[in-house]
């Protein structure tokens, strides 16, 4: 068994390394720009980037990369040795600090939605000082920015950092009106709870709709799914728990703080929680963990599945976003205190969320859209494509306490014993939590809930930073001019509350008298990626970002085309693998089977002319009138892929797929199940669900 605190943050250029590695000048200098986020002197840089080269070579490393987040999703990186020639046909080992800082990298085939096609081709990595360097397959990884020639953002860091920024301004302003004079700098948190499913790597390998989509395309269902809700923290099988030992432990040497393990509520899915960290850290870190994921998965004769829903039938996965946001002095601006009622300055915090999450609908659920999510909100396992947020049943009180500018009585309920401080202290939330709200209080934090397994948490995390930095900006502006704070405070949670409590929901969102509900309240219903990307770049939401200097019009419309492009081929992708599986693999084991009855029912005869072979002859009918449904939905979804060329418009063009390509998939395998439903097991091409779902 390792030693954790010794193994924890080996790989890692942490600032117990740094003080060790780096002349104390130095070490201070970096620590101030970090904390200040100002430009590094060049000739620090190199005196870091010496240091840094040493420890790497040290542990191992020979190459260097700056390590950034395209708007592919995932990470990038371009390996570089330390080596350079010297006389004598030898090398030396060597690392500037112009290479730690800056990169250059050819930005032409990452996409960029269109600012390619105005600007130069050429793209730069900027090093983020905020986020430790680490060593990764001999290789010392430097976490970067990315961005054009000119500057434009093309990857998922730069917003994000920008608007952490914002939200530092607009919420020390807030603290400052109140009288803190003490803090320095407020940052957002975030915890991401990160689910997956495991299956056998071999059972994967027969599979061509993991290999290329990640998700199935065919698949009938298994006797067994979730019903029994056995899974859910169940015990953990001794294969899988290996895999969650090697993990944790590789998460560890990579200095991130892996705390929570379990058994997920599908059959073969799992979950892990880091403890929460800075937004921009905990968003390298979940990058990084989902890389390492697949890797220990490979080692263990398992393949780790990121997708939102891989397995029709089954829940989905998701990945939880607990958001909060604290002061360089250590206190959670969301945590309520033993009396919320009094604490106006939490109630101010608490209504700036309200106000942004009811102003920018629309946005929160653009910042989780995805081909692959989309299969999963509103399909009774994750919350609707309706944002709404859930307070529970105390706060909720304590804000019907403020509207009618009456005192606070928690009668009657039950009083949470908590002996940390840090604990909310006021009575226990008898309804519990409800986990069916996709926005939901949970103590002294925001949940969350809609986010997509496989998806960078940057995104939904800019997306919360700026619309809550915006409300913070008003409320500062007003306050700051207040007489009396306390009652100018007051009047404004109260106005606020007033003004944004229809997005307010501690019911069932579940429900379809929620739909109903929330249709009357005048919330947005944007089920699709398809529905809800065009909203991205209407006036309101260019305003946002521009005003703040989180994304640039040219910047927003950019993502806004590449994250529709995106959806179009990965239904592209799993329409042509669907078409691919079904012509060459599902018809002809369908014919085989057939004619096996077939002859059967022949030999049947043959033995004896007056023996009539009912059963085979009754399946092989079912079964040809199957195979003939089949082709000709192959044929329509042939039809349907290449009609999509004719479609001009990346919003158009997305439409088109979802309304025609996938629709056209969704009765392709329909049929596909049906057949595999009435055929031996060892006819059909590929293993069963159950085989898939219990291989483990
Ligand atoms: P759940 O019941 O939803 O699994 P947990 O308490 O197990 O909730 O985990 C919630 C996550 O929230 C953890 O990753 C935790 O570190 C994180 N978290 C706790 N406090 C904060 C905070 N102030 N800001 C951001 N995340 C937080
Ligand atoms: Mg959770």
């Amino acid at each position: 068994m390792a030693n954790v605190p010794e193994i924890f943050g080996e790989r890692v250029f942490n600032d117990e390394t740094m003080k060790k590695y780096l002349p104390k000048g130095t070490y201070k200098e970096l620590k101030k720009t970090i904390e200040d986020g100002k430009a590094l002197d060049i000739n620090i840089a190199n005196v870091v980037a010496h240091a840094m080269k040493e420890w790497a070579i040290e542990n191992g490393a020979t190459h260097f990369t700056h390590w950034f987040q395209p708007m592919t999703g995932i990470t990038a990186e371009k390996h570089d040795g330390f080596i350079s020639p010297t006389a004598g046909g030898k090398v030396i080992m060597e690392f500037s600090g112009k290479e730690l800082i800056k990169g250059e990298p050819d930005a032409s085939s990452f996409p960029s939605g269109g600012i390619r096609a105005t600007f130069e081709a050429r793209g730069y990595t900027a090093w983020d000082p905020t986020s430790y360097a680490f060593i990764k397959d001999g290789s010392l990884c430097i976490p970067t920015a990315f961005c054009s020639y000119t500057g434009e953002a093309l990857d998922k860091k730069t917003p994000l950092l920008r608007s952490m920024e914002c939200v530092n301004t607009h919420a020390l302003r807030i603290l400052r009106i109140f009288g803190d004079t003490e803090t320095t700098h407020v940052a957002t948190t975030v915890g991401p709870e990160q689910e997956y499913f495991l299956v056998d790597k071999n059972v994967f390998e027969k599979r061509k709709d993991l290999i290329y989509c990640g998700r199935t395309l065919f698949g009938a269902r298994p006797p067994k799914g979730q019903e029994l809700e056995d899974h859910y923290f169940g015990s953990i099988k001794p294969r899988v728990s290996a895999f969650m030992k090697d993990l944790d432990e590789e998460l560890w040497k990579y200095g991130i703080l892996a705390k929570t393990k379990h058994n997920e509520v599908a059959p073969a899915q799992h979950e892990l929680a880091p403890i929460f960290d800075t937004t921009n850290i905990a968003t390298d870190q979940n990058q990084l963990t989902m890389e390492v994921m697949k890797k220990v998965a490979a080692r263990h004769g398992l393949v780790c599945l990121l997708h939102e829903k891989p397995f029709a039938g089954v829940n989905g996965s998701g990945k939880h976003n607990n958001w909060s946001m604290s002061t360089n002095t250590g206190k959670n601006l969301l945590d309520p205190s033993k009396n919320p009622r009094e604490n106006t300055l939490f109630l101010v915090f608490l209504a700036a969320v309200i106000r942004a999450v009811d102003e920018h609908q629309d946005l929160l659920r653009i910042s989780v859209a995805s081909a692959g999510n989309d299969h999963r909100l509103g399909a009774n396992e994750a919350p609707p494509a309706i944002i709404s947020m859930y307070l529970g049943d105390d706060l909720t009180e304590v804000l019907r306490a403020v509207l009618s500018g009456k005192e606070y009585v928690s009668e009657g309920k039950p009083v949470m014993e908590t002996t940390a401080e840090v604990l909310p202290n006021f009575t226990k939330d008898t309804s519990d939590r409800n986990r069916t709200s996709p926005f939901a209080f949970t103590g002294n934090k925001f949940e969350f809930r809609m986010l997509g397994s496989a998806e960078n948490i940057a995104c939904a995390n800019f997306i919360i930073n700026t619309m809550v930095a915006d409300v913070l900006e008003d409320f500062a502006d007003q306050l700051e001019k207040a007489d009396d704070l306390k009652s100018a405070a007051e009047a404004l949670v109260k106005k606020t509350v007033e003004e944004h409590k229809r997005i307010i929901f501690n019911g069932n969102n579940y429900s379809e008298e929620w739909v109903e509900e929330a249709k009357k309240r005048g919330l947005l219903n944007l089920r699709s990626l398809p529905d809800a990307l065009p909203l991205y770049t209407s006036e309101k939401n260019i305003k946002l970002f521009t005003k703040h200097h989180v994304l640039t019009e040219v910047e927003l419309r950019s993502r806004c085309e590449v994250l529709l492009e995106k959806y179009s081929k990965i239904i592209n992708i799993e329409a042509l693998t669907a078409l691919d599986m079904a012509k060459k693999d599902i018809v002809p084991a369908v014919t085989a089977y057939i004619k096996e009855l077939a002859e059967t029912a022949n030999l049947v005869k043959t033995v004896d002319p007056e023996l009539v072979p009912a059963a085979e002859t009754e399946l092989l009918k079912k079964l040809t009138s199957l195979l003939n449904c089949f082709v000709k939905k192959i044929d329509a979804l042939d039809k349907a892929v290449v009609g999509a060329k004719e479609v001009e418009g990346a919003a158009e063009n997305a439409k088109y797929f979802q309304e025609s390509v996938l629709a056209a998939m969704q009765e392709l395998r329909a049929v596909a199940d049906e057949m595999e439903s009435n055929m031996s097991a060892k006819a059909w091409p590929y293993p069963s669900y159950g085989t898939l779902l219990f291989s483990v």
